[in-house]
């Protein structure tokens, strides 16, 4: 086991006094790390060193800041498989999975390279005669990246590098439940030459978000997690004068009509049902079969989820977080089946193989579920696909319009004026076409609609850019000095 403590100003911080909580590797329930949870004290802390050092951070020019970038693109991209092992023994999530989430979050970084030319600000001459005018943007000081266990390096990355390269320092507080990686993460920022305070680690759970969301010199706050406390952060952090932007939960619908292809959509709903076991926010949890393919749709799915393992050299998905979030999952299938569904894969009997201390639960595949279900109801976070039976296509976009959440969805189909149909009228911010987990490039911004996101801004992307800097005009005059005289009218061009 090994501490893993907060970093502040450059430096570790474990004081001998604090609380602290231990990480789990949950494919074995060995206990891996231990973090300390940080007292007011160590807010203050690691607010006042981000402070500090945004004072010489936002003047530094763009091209320095710019080429600490590239130098922490070369470093990640070469050891990019020490943060994957990092992330799978913390998180669980099999090596190739954890791999893809690195790469995801690279992107960011290259985004985040080509910052000079994203932050050009623009110039009219002449505007009023002798008058020009210019606008810039500005960074806005110490920001809050406050982030969930299921993407422990990636979803820092949304956030981390166009925090940085727009000149701002950052607090970061990462899920307790596998907290190293982003460690890892901000000591490779040192060695690609960041200075010392720019960014910080700090470790807890609700009293660490707190403490961020009430300190008054933390300007701006990018949260991901689950909707009521993306709710909370986004209330509380607004009230107290924040920039918030807070992502929540989700449950993916996939829409699957009769010209499709059922092989390709049968493949999509497994890899994006079950892969990460589930725990990705863009994970499809339902699949809705429209008219008469139902049958051999869910037969489809079933013999690929019958085909899946979680052992070997190669397995296709890993544990859960924890054996408390594994039984609360299972909760949600013993609930559907006592509720009527068919229970056409069932994966209990995985929890109970030779490994009591691990978190492991097998993909379970439901059919006929029905929006009455607490199944379709919630978001189950878990390797647990559900068959929603729908006899139209208009009866199927009213299921996901309705549902709270509108996070990710997909249609399969080879009917383009349906896709178009689809694009324009599901109330969803990212869709895909033929593409389960339609997760936006890095130079697009990804975010969800309704309880899926509180807040304007999404993240990465142009929104990215805008949420952590504010703008400025400037109008200026420089006539003849001759030419002056009074005029007390309000200002108008001529
Ligand atoms: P979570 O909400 O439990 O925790 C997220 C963060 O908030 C953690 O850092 C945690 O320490 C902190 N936190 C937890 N409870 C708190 C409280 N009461 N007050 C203040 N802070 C608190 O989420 P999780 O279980 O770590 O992550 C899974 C959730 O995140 C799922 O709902 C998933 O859909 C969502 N998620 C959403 C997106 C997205 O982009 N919309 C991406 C990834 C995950």
């Amino acid at each position: 086991m090994t501490n893993t403590p907060h970093l502040i100003n450059g430096q570790e911080v474990m004081p001998a006094d604090s609380k602290t909580a231990e990480v789990e590797n949950p494919a074995s329930g060995e206990v891996v790390a231990r973090i300390p949870l940080a007292s007011t004290a160590e807010v203050d802390q690691a607010v006042g060193a981000a402070k500090t050092a945004f004072e010489s951070w936002k003047s530094l020019s763009l091209s320095r800041r710019v080429q600490i970038l590239f130098r922490y693109r070369e470093l990640l991209n070469a050891r990019k498989d020490e943060l994957a092992a990092i992330i799978s023994r913390e998180h669980g999530k099999v090596h190739s999975d954890a791999l893809g989430e690195v790469t995801r979050g690279l992107e960011v970084v290259e985004f985040a390279c080509g910052l000079p030319h994203l932050m050009k600000g623009s110039a009219t001459q002449n505007a009023s005669t002798a008058v020009d005018v210019t606008s810039s943007r500005h960074p806005l000081g110490p920001v809050a990246i406050i982030t969930p266990f299921n993407f422990p390096a990636m979803v820092p990355m949304w956030f981390t590098p166009i925090a940085v390269a727009t000149g701002n320092t950052v607090v970061i507080k990462p899920s307790e439940k596998d907290p190293s990686a982003v460690n890892w993460q901000v000591q490779l920022w040192k060695e690609a030459g960041l200075p010392d305070g720019v960014v910080n680690v700090l470790h807890g759970g609700k009293d660490a978000v707190n403490g961020l969301l009430h300190h008054p010199d933390i300007e701006a706050v990018s949260f991901v997690g689950s909707t009521p406390v993306a709710q909370h952060v986004y209330q509380t952090g607004t009230s107290t004068g924040k920039r918030v932007q807070a992502l929540g939960g989700a449950k993916n619908h996939m829409l699957v009509l009769p010209d499709a292809n059922l092989d390709r959509a049968a493949d999509s709903a497994v890899s994006a049902g079950y892969g990460s076991a589930g725990e990705r926010c863009m994970a499809i949890s339902v699949v809705i079969a429209v008219g008469d393919i139902a049958d051999e749709l869910v037969n489809k799915i079933a013999e690929r989820t019958r085909g899946l393992t979680m052992q070997g050299d190669n397995p296709d998905m890993g544990p859960l977080i924890s054996r408390d979030h594994r039984d609360k999952v299972r909760g949600y299938v013993d609930g559907a089946e006592a509720e009527g569904a068919s229970l056409v894969v069932d994966g209990r009997t995985w929890s109970e193989s030779d490994q009591p201390e691990a978190a492991f639960l097998g993909p379970t595949l439901l059919d006929r579920v029905t929006p009455a279900m607490k199944a379709y109801q919630d978001e189950i976070f878990g390797p647990v696909l559900a068959v929603v039976r729908a006899e139209t296509y208009d009866e199927a976009l009213e299921l996901i319009n309705d549902n709270p959440y509108g996070n990710g969805t997909a249609i399969f189909t080879r009917d383009g004026a349906a896709a178009r149909h689809f694009e324009m009228d599901v109330q969803v911010g990212m869709i895909g076409v033929n593409v389960p987990i339609p997760v936006p490039m890095a130079y697009y911004s990804f975010g969800g609609w309704k309880n899926s996101l509180f807040g304007d801004t999404h993240a990465h992307g142009m929104e990215g850019v805008n949420f952590y800097t504010r703008g400025k005009v400037v109008t200026s005059r420089w006539g003849d000095p001759a030419e002056g005289g009074l005029e007390l009218g309000f200002p108008q061009s001529n």
